[in-house]
């Protein structure tokens, strides 16, 4: 059996408890490795250990610092097999997805921030008087906490313009997923980061991420996950006065006009609600459909969605994967139960399933596709956050965006339609911090990333994560 360790001052060790937690392989619901069962005690050794290491790391030239990320990257790139299979086993998700979009996004996110610091630039205002510039100086230790379901992509996405701008990271991982974080210390190593600059504690959020949380020298959080959680760490942070980035949950309205491209509409939409089994922020669960298209766009996107095979996720055959724990399983399906019990009808999936062989204990769940439901019913108003989407007929604009806007998140939506005018317009009302027109979930990384209302405050990526990670100074000469 793997055991995991935490990585402090450079070093792999235990929990100073001893204790450790059990972690699951989802597709077959077998504990296959023990995580660290962490707390302040090693929280504080972490600390101690960034604190320490600081100097040498915001000392460093710009160059140095990228030099050692981009090497970083390219032994992400290197390793990608294992790392992807590791993230398979991990977190349930299908081999060809971990391949093709979490270790690559998670390489590019070290090569991204690695040589964007080159190109960071601060300003200055001149009068005749005056001149005043800004200085962006590191923060210091700084603390990151990621969700499970895209666990080395998220987690890279936070530590990696952390490192860049100079800041010795307090890192957690989720204890649902901690391995690819496991596996990336020791790239770290090999690339030459001096001890100390990435600590990474491993365990439960109440205990490890609240440490962080609460500890005095760290001044900047970067989280993502759970709106309640959020909550929870703004509630401690706020008056400590520590700058706070919160990437939350979301409720994501995908509307589908009648003059869309329908083969392209169904299409994308199908892959919009199920990718990595609807267990991304970004999944458009609530499909609003014109009236006029409503059966035509129903029976392409039900004839996709019959595609999705669910099974073992090393298989490539195998569409969609397992979801990450019992817990979540069990809370997605007492959600299409439900949209049972408040009208809904199901169109397909809705089950469980129970693959042959190795997976026959694993936790799968058809992708379900329910309609019938009010769009002020909890199931179209609560994240669930699995393979579950809705469809919903709308007549007119007005109806639609007062139904996408109704609820209380704002993360990212997708609009439809071949009327560029529409387009901008539908675009410009929805309470949302992402909008994709005619696409789904295409990123660049230079644009601003987050969420409005419950799904997060700050932004992150590109000019923007680097702004969060650095404090800015103004001098004031005169002239
Ligand atoms: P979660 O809030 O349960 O956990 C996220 C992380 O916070 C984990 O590492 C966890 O251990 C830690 N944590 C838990 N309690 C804590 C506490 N009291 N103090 C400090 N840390 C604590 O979320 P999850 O279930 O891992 O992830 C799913 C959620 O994440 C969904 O709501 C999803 O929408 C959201 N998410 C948002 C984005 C985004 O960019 N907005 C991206 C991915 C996931």
């Amino acid at each position: 059996m793997n055991t995991i360790s935490n990585f402090i001052g450079g070093e792999f060790i235990k929990p100073l408890s001893g204790k450790y937690l059990d972690n699951y392989e989802p597709a077959t619901g077998k504990i296959y490795s023990r995580v660290p069962d962490s707390d302040s005690h090693d929280v504080e050794l972490a600390v101690q250990a960034a604190r320490n290491a600081f100097p040498i790391w915001s000392g460093m030239s710009v160059e140095e610092r990228s030099a050692i990320m981009l090497r970083i990257a390219d032994l992400l790139t290197l390793h990608l097999e294992r790392f992807a299979t590791a993230e398979t086993i991990d977190q349930g998700k299908p081999l060809w997805l971990s391949r093709a979009m979490d270790i690559p996004r998670a390489a590019q996110n070290f090569h991204f921030f690695g040589t964007e610091i080159l190109h960071f630039a601060s300003e200055t205002h001149a009068t005749n008087q005056h001149l005043n510039y800004t200085l962006r100086n590191p923060i210091g230790v700084v603390g990151c906490i990621s969700p499970w379901n895209l666990p080395l992509y998220l987690f890279t996405w936070k530590i990696a313009p952390a490192l860049a701008t100079g800041n010795c990271v307090i890192a957690k991982p989720s204890e649902l997923t901690p391995m690819t974080a496991f596996l990336l210390a020791e790239l770290c190593q090999k690339a030459g980061m001096p001890a100390g600059v990435l600590n990474i504690v491993h365990g439960l959020g109440a205990k490890v991420g609240a440490a962080i949380t609460e500890h005095p020298d760290i001044h900047a959080i970067s989280f993502t996950g759970g709106t309640t959680t959020g909550e929870n760490i703004a509630r401690t942070a706020a008056p400590m006065f520590k700058k706070l980035s919160l990437e939350l949950g979301g409720k994501n309205p995908n509307i589908v006009f009648d003059d869309c491209n329908l083969t392209e509409a169904t299409l994308q939409s199908a892959r919009a609600a199920f990718t990595n089994q609807g267990e991304i922020c970004l999944c458009g669960s609530r499909i609003f459909v014109q009236q006029s298209i409503y059966e035509a766009f129903k029976k392409e996107f039900l004839s996709h969605v019959g595609k999705f095979t669910v099974g073992d996720p090393l298989e490539l055959t195998s569409k969609q994967g397992a979801l990450v724990s019992k817990a979540h399983y069990e809370k997605v399906l007492s959600y299409i139960e439900m949209a049972k019990q408040e009208g809904g009808t199901v169109l397909c999936g809705g089950k469980a399933v129970h693959p042959e062989g190795r997976c026959a204990a694993g936790w799968f769940i058809e992708p379900t596709v329910i309609e019938g439901l009010t769009h002020d019913c909890r199931v179209n108003q609560e994240e669930i956050f699995g393979p579950v989407a809705t469809l919903i007929p709308f007549e007119n604009e007005e109806e639609v965006l007062a139904m996408a806007n109704s609820t209380n998140y704002g993360l990212a939506a997708v609009v439809w339609t071949e009327n560029l005018s529409k387009a901008h317009r539908v675009a410009a009302k929805l309470q949302s911090g992402i909008v994709w027109i005619n696409c789904w979930m295409v990123r660049d990384l230079r644009t601003p990333f987050g969420g409005v209302k419950h799904s997060g405050v700050g932004r992150e990526g590109g000019f923007e994560a680097l702004k969060f990670f650095t404090e800015p100074k103004n001098i004031c000469l005169k002239l």
